[in-house]
């Protein structure tokens, strides 16, 4: 594949910060260079992007890849996750690396290099997971950093899968990442709520897959919340609630905000479109995860507090488990691994569920998606934004274009899709990444191994809206 020098996108509409306006992009090598009214110049190679959007690469910093969790191990590794994310429009991920029960810390970056190997096909990032909280763990938090990989983080619950941090040492984790520089992320829910529940509905006989929602009731995550707060503000480090499920969350953390504690909150793709209605179908299996999803009325919150900024961006949380793992579950549903695959359907759901129904403005819908995620999560502003000096990734999205997600129209590793018969609105023709074409409408261009590492670098001073 020859790469061009120069490559211009032409009358596309362009999204940058709070601007929508008719501009053309001129890419040079790897990076963007020029945004404006650039007709006269003559590039390698021209692309007609009248009627399009022009959006800033998705990124994406909550996905799973290889992740070995209740009894299983998701399918999406470096290829078919970053394969699925750049069909996507995702030119960024950032994956979770579990510490191994005695081992040291940096090595969950170790492990992570050598899973990706000569794989990614877009670039990628790792956030370590504490399990084992000693102090010769502690010490190595400004070794992670150092690495390029500041944002850490614990579990609150899944104490059977040896995840579970306690509060008292989520705050010893929070001390030292304050004083190093870095962020704590949290799956906030209470392991002693959700454990009881477990245990009475099982012994109760109450085991369909609708009771995983009630075993997990929005209270287990809002005490979780209320207590990652409270660390935030004893502690003053940064507390990022990953993959909220619950409104009332996203006031509990907006208003310790308020207050000036650092608190900041993401919700994931399939709270804002699925509701638990969906675990009383017969493939009910396909919805569990966790938290858990929630009722119409608690979505119709989500989408408003991410509206308005209580709630700070959007990710999938992609952890794609094989149909026979989700099967462990179909007679008791707390056998079957939680997660959902969702790395590819993000944007396009974002778009057409937030944009075309009214519910995000264009720009508010870049920023949940990309501008967001690269700037907390230290990628700006390299990542994130057409602006020039920023690396060339860029998606090219028809908003008018009609079909029908399903199984057959995804691209991801996994035998089935919960993203099955969905009516969407827009469609991602072309995918750059760093000035590379690498999705050319069905068909992927990107050699393996060209995905790169990012040392990530927080930026602390950026704070989260209201
Ligand atoms: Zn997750």
């Amino acid at each position: 594949m020859t790469k061009p020098k120069t490559t211009l996108i032409r009358g596309g509409t362009v999204v940058l910060g709070q601007t929508v306006s008719q501009q053309d992009v001129l890419i040079q090598g790897k990076r963007i260079s020029a945004v404006g009214n650039l007709s006269e110049y003559k590039a390698d190679v021209t692309v007609d992007a009248g009627g399009l959007l022009v959006l800033p690469g998705a990124v994406d910093t909550h996905v799973h890849f290889n992740d070995v969790f209740m009894n299983t191990i998701s399918v999406h590794d470096y290829y078919t996750g970053t394969l699925a994310a750049a069909y996507g429009g995702v030119t960024t991920v950032v994956d979770f690396s579990n510490q191994k029960h005695g081992e040291p810390l940096i090595d969950t970056l170790k492990y992570k290099r050598e899973e990706a190997g000569d794989l990614p096909l877009v670039d990628w990032g790792v956030h370590p997971c504490i399990t084992d909280p000693t102090p010769e763990t502690l010490d190595q938090i400004p070794l992670v950093i150092a690495e390029g990989a500041p944002s850490i983080k614990c579990y609150m619950t899944y104490r059977e899968d040896g995840l579970y941090v306690s509060p008292k040492d989520l705050k010893r984790i929070a001390e030292r990442l304050q004083e190093a520089g870095g962020m704590l992320l949290v799956h906030a829910e209470d392991d002693e709520i959700i454990t009881k529940n477990i245990s009475d509905l099982i012994n109760a006989g109450l085991t369909d897959y609708v009771y995983h929602t009630k075993s997990k009731p929005p209270e287990s995550e809002n005490k979780a919340i209320r207590q990652c707060v409270e660390i935030a503000r004893e502690t003053g480090c940064r507390v990022f609630v990953v993959h909220m499920a619950s409104a009332d969350g996203a006031e509990l953390v907006s208003a310790a905000r308020t207050e000036g504690v650092d608190a900041i909150a993401e919700t994931c793709t399939h709270y804002l479109v699925f509701t638990e209605d969906m675990l009383e179908r017969d493939d009910g299996l396909k919805w569990i995860c966790s938290p858990p999803l929630r009722d119409q009325k608690n979505q119709d919150r989500l989408w408003a507090g991410l509206r308005d900024g209580r709630i700070s961006m959007v990710t999938s949380d992609d952890a794609a488990y094989s149909w026979e793992a989700k099967l462990y579950g179909v007679d008791r549903f707390d056998k079957c691994p939680n997660g959902i695959p969702g790395i590819e359907p993000r944007l396009n759901l974002l778009y057409s569920e937030g944009v075309a129904r009214g519910r995000l403005s264009l720009p508010r819908f870049v920023e949940v998606i990309a501008s967001i995620p690269a700037q907390l999560f230290g990628l700006a502003p390299q990542k994130g934004t057409l602006l020039p000096g920023a690396d060339a990734d860029i998606v090219l999205f028809d908003p008018h274009a009609k079909w029908t997600m399903n199984q057959q129209t995804l691209h991801m590793a996994t035998d089935y899709t919960a993203y099955d018969d969905i009516e969407i609105r827009g469609k991602i023709l072309q995918v750059f990444s760093r000035g590379e074409l690498i999705i050319d409408g069905d068909t992927c261009l990107a050699e393996k191994g060209r995905g790169r590492y990012l040392h990530r670098q927080l930026d602390l001073s950026i704070r989260a809206s209201i």
